[in-house]
Formats: structure tokens, sequence, C-alpha cells
């Protein structure tokens, strides 16, 4: 058997926000599809019968994760933010039990997310070996490509896959078991499986990899460097599947959905409502508001309901156009026209700003969301973490107090480009001004 685990989180806080560790996912997919045992053991889905806790999680599927308060990492005791630390997730007895039920494993896969998120990777790494001395363990997932010197450091007890995934593990599995999966023909030749998970309240759909633009704060680029299209057919079937078994919520987990609007959102739209089909749709990455226009809305609207999420970032020029290109003050402004005009509700809109960027001060982001607010529409600061590898990335290090290259203080939360016209506590405010 070969296990799949969704390592535990420390942060300060975590949310979740219809997130499924979808590569891992694909992978244990992939491997079951070529014949192989899998189990995938998810240590923050809240819904395992195993569990002592409960989670309260929203009809639609986001919501909490299980807590338990644990000391900071010894790096961030000076770190002077009135926040406790905790690690996410189900308790290490509950993660007991979960892998009870699984036959002791020949290899297991581990993934992992935010860079700064690796002291629970490390708890993680930590617990699976005491659980399973002699099984070999292998790292991959975000943290490890944008920080893969820190990791091959810190987890040198297991070893982490390089970016060429699928052939390494080809390798690997082979070793493990005497039997090699075939490498997948494409990137979208693997059809997700989410039976691993005992209830699903919804099923995350992915249209595209990738993003055509390079916004300098980014780590899409980096991870997806080519944008490339899925097939209308293969998503169909993945919708139905869920569809039938009675999920009405779907999460698009692209980057650019609206990018493709034209080859895939509009027929795939066009096809649910002849189909009959209602359903509730969720964009958590967010829209791009430069792409969205009145026959993606009305098509939008037949196929169901509605979460919007729009990435604008800033809305100030000089702030702007260093950043990204993706849009402006006047796409917003036609954005939140059409949505009045058509009589969206605008409780279900948020519009995404970035707060504590490298020398911004408090007033561009307060301007910000005046601006959002004066159209009649939600926003939401996201406070920036900086990430290795992109072009904003040598600007934070510049403009930040912490040692930058040691992930722990790229954590949005302690917003570790703070400086004296824009605090942690004047972070603390905007977010308070923008739910006002
Ligand atoms: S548009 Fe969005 S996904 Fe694409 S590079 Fe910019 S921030 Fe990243």
């Amino acid at each position: 058997m070969i296990l799949c685990v969704n390592p535990w989180i420390d942060d300060f806080t975590a949310y979740d926000l219809w997130a499924k560790p979808l590569g891992l996912i694909e992978i244990a997919s992939w491997l079951k599809q070529n014949g192989f045992d899998v189990a995938v053991a998810d240590l923050l889905y809240q819904h395992y019968p195993e569990l002592s806790q409960k989670a309260s999680v929203k009809m639609t599927g986001r919501g909490n994760y299980l807590r338990r308060e644990i000391p900071r990492p010894e790096l961030l005791k000076h770190v002077s933010i009135p926040r406790k630390f905790y690690r996410y997730g189900m308790s290490k007895e509950d993660a007991s039990a979960l892998l009870s039920r699984y036959p002791r494993p020949r290899l297991i896969l581990l993934t992992s997310m935010m860079t700064y998120w690796y002291s629970g990777l490390r708890a993680t790494v930590d617990f699976l070996k005491k659980t399973y001395p002699e099984v070999p363990v292998i790292g991959g997932g975000i943290y490890t490509r944008l920080c893969r010197n820190h990791a091959l450091r810190v987890f040198d007890d297991i070893e982490i896959a390089p970016q060429e995934t699928y052939s390494f593990l080809r390798e690997r599995v082979r070793e493990s078991t005497g039997h090699a999966p075939l490498i997948p023909s494409g990137p979208f030749s693997i059809s997700p499986d989410y039976t691993y998970y005992p209830s699903l309240p919804y099923i995350p759909l992915r249209f595209t990899r990738g993003c055509p633009y390079r916004c300098r704060y980014c780590a899409g680029p980096l991870l997806e460097p080519r944008y490339i299209e899925s097939r209308l057919e293969k998503i169909k079937l993945e919708f139905e599947y869920g569809y039938k078994k009675g999920i009405k919520d779907f999460v698009f987990y692209d980057d650019a959905l609206l990018f493709s609007k034209e080859r895939l959102l509009h027929p795939f739209l066009k096809w649910i409502e002849q189909q009959g089909m209602k359903a509730r749709f969720h964009t958590p990455n967010g829209l791009h508001v430069a792409l969205f226009d009145e026959k993606t809305l009305a098509l939008m609207r037949a196929a169901g309901e509605w979460e919007f999420r729009f990435g604008v970032e800033t809305l100030i020029k000089n702030q702007r156009q260093p950043l990204d290109v993706k849009t402006d003050w006047h796409d917003l402004q036609q954005l939140a026209a059409l949505l009045l005009k058509e009589e969206f509700n605008l409780e279900h809109v948020r519009i995404y700003l970035l707060a504590g960027l490298p020398g911004q001060p408090r007033m561009e982001v307060e301007e910000s969301i005046k601006m959002v607010k004066g159209l009649g529409l939600r926003p939401i600061p996201n406070e920036y973490s900086p990430i290795p590898g992109t072009p904003l990335f040598n600007n934070a290090v510049k403009s930040s107090v912490y040692d930058l290259q040691e992930p722990l203080f790229q954590n949005k939360s302690i917003v570790p480009c703070s400086w004296e016209e824009q605090t942690w506590r004047d972070v603390q405010e905007l977010k308070e001004l923008a739910r006002s």
C-alpha cells in the first residue's frame, strides 16, 4: 500500500477556503488507476468518522480546521504580535486512529503548501517516522519546490522530490513495490478520485493550469510556468460525477479561469443549462476583473449561484504599475456597474487587496478599501507574503526587518514588510475598516 499524506499546518491563523491537496489527490489517483493500493490520509480533513472533535464547517464546504494551541517555533518567539500559535488539523491520537485503518505502507508520499508552514510538515514527518520507522518517505509540493535547499536541509531524513515528479515517483514506486506505473500522458490526463474522502460537500474543478500573467508578487508562474488548458469533455465528466452524487458546490482551482472563457467556461456553462442542472460555484483563487463581461455573467447565472472573488490587489496607480498589469480602477468601475445593472447580489462579491507590500504606506491600502467600498463592493485586504523566487522578493528582503530567507518569516500574519508607515497594527485596523 502507498500512503499519501496531507500534513498539519502550523500558523497563527488558517481557514479552509475549499482547500484540498489537488496535486496529492492526482498522484494518489494516478497510482490507483495504475492498479496500486493507495490510501490518502488528509490530516486537515474535518469529517473522518475517527475524529474525536468536530470543526465548524459551512454547508458549502468552507470552514474552520480543527486546531490546538502549540508553542511558537523558537524563531517566532521574539516576534511581537499578540497572536497565539496553533497546529491545524486533527490531533496525533486521531491521526493514529486514522492510520490504523490501513495496512503498513511500503512508501509514504507527503505534500506541502505554504513555505512558512514547514514546522507542521516537520511534525508530520516525525509522527510518520515514529509510526512507520522503516518506511521511506518522499516530500513534495509547494514548499519543497519554492525552498528546495531549505527543505533538503531541514528534512534530511526523507527524500525531497525533484521538479519532474512523475518520472521520479515512478522509479521510487518501482523500487518499493516491484511495479512501475505508467507516466501520465499529459497534464490533464488524470481524473482526480475523491473517494478517498468519506464525504466531500464540494468538488474541485480545474479548467486550466498556470496563468498567462506574470504578477511580481505571485508564485504561480514559478510553480506552473506554462499556461495549459484542459478538455471540455473531461471537465463535464468531473462535474457530472459530483452532481450525480448530489453534490451542489463546485470550486474552481484555476488561476486564470476567465482567460479561456470562450473555449471552456462558456461552453461548459451552456451545457449545464441545457442539461437542466443547477449548482453553486466558488472562485477562491480570484477572477480577473478585466476579463469579466456581461455574456459571462449571464451564462454563469443560468448555471446556478455564484460567489465571486476578484483579484485586484491595489487601486493606487503608482503602486499598481510595478506590480502587475492585470486590471485597474476603470475595470473595477465597469465590473461594479455591470453587477448593479444585472441586480447581482453584491453580498456575494469579494475584492482581494494586498496590504503590507514592500514600501507600501497604510494610506494607499486605506484609499483602495474606500474606493472598493464606494462602488458598493466588499474589499478583503490580505497581508502580503514574500515568496522566494518572485520578482518582488528582493524588494521585500531589502525592506524587511526579518531574515526573509528563513521561511518562518515569510508568514503573512507577521506582516513581514511592515515599517513605520504600515505597521502590523495598521494592517489589523485596515482589515477592520474593510469589514465595517
Ligand atoms: S493574475 Fe493572479 S495567478 Fe496570474 S500571475 Fe497574477 S496573481 Fe498570479
